[in-house]
């Protein structure tokens, strides 16, 4: 039996538990101030809750749909087509899943094979490249600008080579709250024009922009919408975080191949939470109204650390605020964040976390989506850092 001889090589060697994980079980341990892990700390709208138990009372509880129950995935076609002008079939090109990172997962494993290069605009969310690794893929890093983070196309353009499968974006941005222009995704749109890349767009945050600026999606780019998949996160538009529900849509070509791994992996999602989202997106003022409400708290926030000792960071877009802390420390951030829970009773995530070699940069993440008590509490230490 050679098989029971071979030892188990890891296909992830580099991968640990993820940062989230790791700063929200370090800021329980040490009953701190959690500002790392971005989460919601107040509840949702207690009609949501309602309208799920309707939907469960009603019996809403066998398979739904592989896709999405159709009510659902028709208020996704309506929400895109009002928002961004651009019609997505609900019976070919849109997809419920079980969140967002799920929706990534999905896309990559459908598309990337062994050998393929997918190009990461770092720093990156941290699920992008495990997902890539795992199915024979190879990141190709470009780096954002610092401290501004920018895109520079022309270093994107030269990491293109006769093996990109696909190019990941994600706007506005997790961890450094920067958002694309119009001019960035025209420039995207250029560069990959005549090639098959694949694009695959994460709009998790696409709510939360801020200052009146719109929020550019590849559904609204006439280009880029034909070669895209789009994903998006309920739990970040309806503070359902736990909920663990989102969407991905993209041309009916792309969405076949989607599919494909959709229905072999969960085959559908929680039938009653899709009607009752189905109800709840009727109101579009329930999303709309969700970037006056998180630019309230980042303005307070960034209010609040005005006077302390870091150096507020823009943030033009999610609910994190990033900040730079070299007048308070040398230590590297990873180090910084873990001494700042264990001893000041505040979670932050270091910017470390994001980055494949960290570059160094002393930088910490926060999450602003927080009551303005808990938002007050945790400045109160970091004012007097
Ligand atoms: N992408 C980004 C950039 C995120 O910040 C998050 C979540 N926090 C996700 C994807 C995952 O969303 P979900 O919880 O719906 O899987
Ligand atoms: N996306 C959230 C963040 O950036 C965390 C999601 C998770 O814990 N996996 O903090």
């Amino acid at each position: 039996m050679p098989h029971y001889n071979r030892s188990l090589a890891s296909k992830l060697p580099n991968v640990g538990t993820t940062i989230f994980t790791v700063m929200s079980r370090l800021a329980q341990e040490h009953n701190a101030v959690n500002l790392s892990q971005g989460f919601p700390d107040f509840d949702c709208d207690p009609h949501l809750q309602e309208l799920v138990t309707k939907y469960m009372k009603a019996g809403k509880n066998q398979y739904p749909p592989m896709a999405g129950v159709p009510e659902l995935r028709d208020a996704i076609a309506q929400k895109i087509a009002a928002l961004c002008g651009t019609a997505y079939d609900p019976e070919t090109e849109i997809t419920v899943t079980p969140g967002a990172t799920y929706a990534i997962y999905t896309a990559i494993a459908a598309l990337v094979r062994p050998g393929d290069e997918v190009i990461v605009l770092e720093p990156a969310y941290d699920s992008y490249v495990p997902a890539i690794e795992v199915h024979g893929g190879t990141a190709v890093y470009v780096a954002l600008s610092f401290p501004d983070y920018r895109c520079d196309w022309e270093a994107v353009q030269r990491a293109i080579t006769p093996r990109t499968r696909m190019i990941i974006i994600n706007t506005p941005n997790n961890p450094t709250s920067s958002v694309f222009s119009a001019a960035d995704m025209d420039a995207l749109a250029r560069i990959t024009r005549g090639t098959a890349i694949v694009i695959l767009s994460d709009e998790v945050y696409e709510h939360l922009v801020y200052d009146g600026a719109r929020h550019e999606s590849v559904t609204r780019h006439p280009d880029l919408s034909q070669r895209s998949f789009a994903v998006y996160s309920f739990g970040k538009s309806y503070h359902v975080t736990g909920w663990k529900m989102g969407y991905c849509v993209a041309p009916a070509n792309l969405m076949a191949e989607f599919r494909k791994v959709h229905q072999f992996n969960v085959f559908t999602c929680m039938s009653p939470v899709q009607y009752a989202l189905a109800e709840f997106m009727q109101d579009p003022q329930r999303y709309l109204g969700l970037a006056r409400f998180y630019q309230e708290k980042r303005d307070y926030f960034r209010d609040r650390l005005r006077e302390s000792r870091f150096t507020l960071l823009p943030s033009n877009g999610t609910f994190f605020q990033s900040v730079r802390y070299e007048a308070i420390s040398d230590e590297p951030d990873s180090e910084f964040a873990m001494r700042l829970t264990r001893e000041h009773g505040v979670a932050a995530i270091p910017l470390s976390a994001f980055y494949h070699q960290p570059p160094g940069h002393k930088v910490l993440r926060f999450c602003f989506a927080k009551t303005e008590q808990t938002l007050y509490k945790g400045t109160e230490i970091l004012r007097r850092l």
